[in-house]
């Protein structure tokens, strides 16, 4: 670890691999872990606001049979006895899911979801839901439904979202990996404003089943951790055809954690590498974003990687299409929550129409009442040539845009969000909010998959979002992400360069959290 990395001296390691190898070889016990995980999270949860449900009784459980099967010497799965958290919009049979929503509040799910299944059967501690963005739509952690999420860098800023529990849990160094899903930004824009590492898988490669869906043709599921091989190690229990997703792909997975071993974590392996970089990523960005971005270039050319320029001239077109293709889908999709199958009643039901509209006027909040509103007026008739088809069509030239330019480079580098973290409650305008996922939503609309890296620490004075926002009080320096997007089904090739780029800038510090105990 890089100076600053101070967590290799705290019982749970320096990160999950290590810490599973703790384990293994019962240098701790994944009970001592996962009480020390619990703890932790009890005790930063009022300040962080990271998670809504502890599940302390089960995971205790799980952990001492875990510990007592590699007592006895028996085989145990690549995740045996660590904790990981979960983000809310996950289905567990154990447990609640609310996707922070007053209209999930309460619920039950009868089954879980695969890849629950999959981490467990890895032998995976899932101790605990996350707070998030209600239904995952938004960009800060902030329209939770049971009040914001807060970054442990900063706790007057967000932490970024929707994953923003998952982000706040493993800054805090409660637990060294939790899962979010990304629709448009949602695991890399938090990973980014967190010091973390944030993997969107391509679409297609992990399974929805059990995911509660926001934009069904954009969500997928991915790990936020501290380093890249513990993202490539979650990643691959979970990667892998389910014939329970229909949209889920045949494609072989490879090898993401054999593509992480000792030769890609050397710098030098960047040696020849084509990195792609848009002009169009180059302005438009926080000072302290393009600074870092502009260090990142000059040390890739050090190590010998070429610089290609490539040009995506519709990432800001990403932004409309994007709002318009994720309501379309989410009224759709939220639809379901009508006051009968699911969640919450309304306690003055009327008529039957009463019924729907009032559960739903009381159960949902105002970010996902405005999408459901753009996603029903971009369907209707007489609309829908204009506004859905149409992001239907730049959807195919933004997916063949990502072509070209690939086939010019290996990856392609740029910000993952064009500001750090900025201050709770400064961004007002939703317009302003969308743009934080500028550089994130395209990587989703073409499929492809996309890891957001630590890229360094910068100042900012004023924090707002919006100009003149902020509340102008001295603040902590705060991490920047950096984003490589790598063609489909290409993981162990973007797992293995991300490796390499780590070792390059060097892993990030971890939080400053005494100040929260
Ligand atoms: N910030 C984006 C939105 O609000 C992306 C959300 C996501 O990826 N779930 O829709």
């Amino acid at each position: 670890m890089s100076a600053g990395g101070g967590s290799a001296a705290t019982p749970l390691g320096s990160d999950l691999v290590d810490l599973r190898d703790k384990i293994a070889s019962r240098a701790i016990s994944s009970e001592a872990a996962t009480r020390a995980t619990l703890d932790r999270a009890e005790q930063l949860n009022p300040t962080l606001n990271a998670f809504h449900e502890l599940h302390a009784e089960r995971s205790l459980e799980r952990a001492r049979a875990i510990d007592a099967r590699i007592a006895r010497g028996e085989l145990v799965g690549p995740l045996a006895g660590v904790p990981i958290a979960i983000k809310d919009n996950i289905v567990t049979s154990w447990g609640t899911t609310t996707c922070s929503s007053k209209i999930l509040q309460g619920f039950k799910s009868p089954y879980d979801a695969t890849i629950v299944a999959r981490l467990e059967s890895a032998g995976a501690i899932l101790f605990g839901k996350t707070n998030m963005d209600e239904f995952a739509m938004g960009s800060s952690g902030e329209t939770c439904a049971w009040g914001p999420v807060r970054n442990p860098w900063d706790t007057t800023r967000v932490p970024g979202g929707s994953s923003a529990g998952s982000a706040a849990a493993v800054a805090a160094g409660i637990c060294h990996a939790a899962l979010g899903s990304d629709t448009g930004g949602s695991i890399r824009q938090p990973a980014a404003f967190s010091a973390l590492v944030g993997l969107k898988p391509t679409y297609g490669r992990v399974s929805r089943y059990g995911l509660v869906a926001f934009g069904s043709s954009l969500d997928q599921i991915g790990p936020l951790t501290r380093s890249v091989r513990d993202a490539a190690l979650v990643h691959s229990v979970m990667a892998g055809h389910d014939h329970r997703d229909s949209t889920s792909a045949i494609e072989p997975t490879g090898d993401p954690v054999g593509a992480c071993d000792a030769r890609a974590a050397d710098p030098a392996s960047l040696k020849g590498l084509r990195v792609g970089i848009p002009s169009q990523y180059l302005t438009g960005n926080h000072p302290g974003v393009d600074a870092l971005f502009a260090r990142a270039r000059a040390q890739l050319h050090g190590h010998g990687a070429t610089l290609v320029e490539v040009e995506l001239p519709l990432t800001e077109v990403g932004i409309s299409t994007y709002y318009v293709i994720a309501p379309a889908e989410a009224c759709s999709n939220l639809a379901r929550y009508d006051g009968i199958r699911y969640g919450h009643r309304t306690a003055k039901p009327g008529d039957l129409f009463d019924l729907y509209a009032r559960s739903r006027s009381e159960g949902f909040g105002t970010e996902v009442k405005r999408r459901i509103m753009l996603g029903t007026y971009v369907l209707s008739s007489g609309y829908y040539d204009a506004y859905y088809r149409r992001a239907l069509q730049v959807r195919r030239l933004i997916k063949q845009e990502f072509d070209t330019a690939f086939a010019k480079c290996d990856v392609i580098l740029g910000p993952t969000a064009p500001t750090p973290a900025f201050r709770i409650g400064s961004v007002q305008d939703p317009v302003t909010m969308y743009m934080n996922d500028v550089y994130t939503v395209n990587a989703n609309i073409a499929g492809i998959c996309a890891v957001s890296l630590y890229g360094g620490m910068v100042k900012d004075a004023s924090g707002g979002g919006e100009s003149g926002a902020g509340s102008g009080t001295a603040s902590p320096d705060l991490p920047i992400g950096v984003q490589l997007q790598a063609p489909a089904f290409q993981e162990p090739r973007l797992l293995a360069i991300a490796c390499a780029f780590e070792s390059m800038i060097g892993r990030a510090p971890v939080a400053p959290i005494s100040h929260l105990s």
